[in-house]
């Protein structure tokens, strides 16, 4: 299934640094992205248990809703000996206001508190599940699911004014600059988003 040049799509996202991020991604294939924010599509309640579960949930709900297809990314990121917490619950840390600050305080008081502290014993990684969804008709297409990570570990204190959510806390294995420290561009070479993109743009973009 390619999406050809000039291809309306909503990305299915309210959370701005998300739909900044792909449209960063999509915009040089020229496809036409319009967010579900903009829109004023509601959120579906996210009751899936897995990432994958959730970007299906997220991008047929807008594909019905606006009668295009639809993108969305559902994200966030997995700390290993918090046996994968927050992970699909990244964005609820953040509480009603998005308190990023507060997120990654907690993780670090969790690792803490079962005296995880040195930073090579602090790994995690972050996963991106984008799903592709279609307007419902009489022959349905289904809905395609991508999914990519990238690894690493996390650093205390944070570092960096870049990015989103996690950022200022991670640090891509290989790497010493945190995704908040770190070029965008560079993220985007690497990011677990970028990996899903990847798979995606080999599925469905035309070059
Ligand atoms: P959701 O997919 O909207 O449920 O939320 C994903 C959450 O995971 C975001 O609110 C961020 O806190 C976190 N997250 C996802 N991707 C990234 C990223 O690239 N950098 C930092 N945090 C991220």
């Amino acid at each position: 299934m390619k999406l050809q040049s000039g291809q309306k799509l909503v990305v299915a996202s309210h959370n701005k640094g998300k739909v900044r991020e792909i449209n960063e991604l999509i915009n040089p294939y020229g496809l036409n992205a319009v967010s579900a924010g903009e829109l004023g599509l509601p959120e579906p309640v996210e009751d899936g248990d897995s990432f994958a579960a959730n970007a299906i949930i997220k991008a047929e709900a807008a594909a019905n809703a606006a009668g295009i297809p639809a993108l969305a990314d559902d994200s966030g990121i997995e700390v290993h000996a918090l046996d994968g917490a927050p992970g699909i619950y990244s964005a609820r840390w953040g509480g009603e206001q998005g308190d990023f600050n507060m997120a990654m305080s907690r993780v670090n008081d969790e690792l803490n508190a079962k005296g995880i502290t040195k930073e090579e014993e602090r790994t995690a990684n972050f996963t991106c599940c984008l799903a592709l969804a279609f307007p419902k008709t009489e022959e349905q297409m289904e809905t395609l699911v991508f999914e990519g990570k990238v690894y690493g570990s996390l650093v205390w204190p944070i570092r960096g004014e870049h990015g989103f959510g996690y950022d200022p806390m991670f640090v891509a294995k290989g790497e010493t600059l945190t995704f908040g420290e770190m070029d965008q561009t560079r993220k985007h070479e690497m990011s677990h988003r970028a990996n899903a993109f990847a798979l995606f743009k080999k599925a469905c973009l035309v070059d």
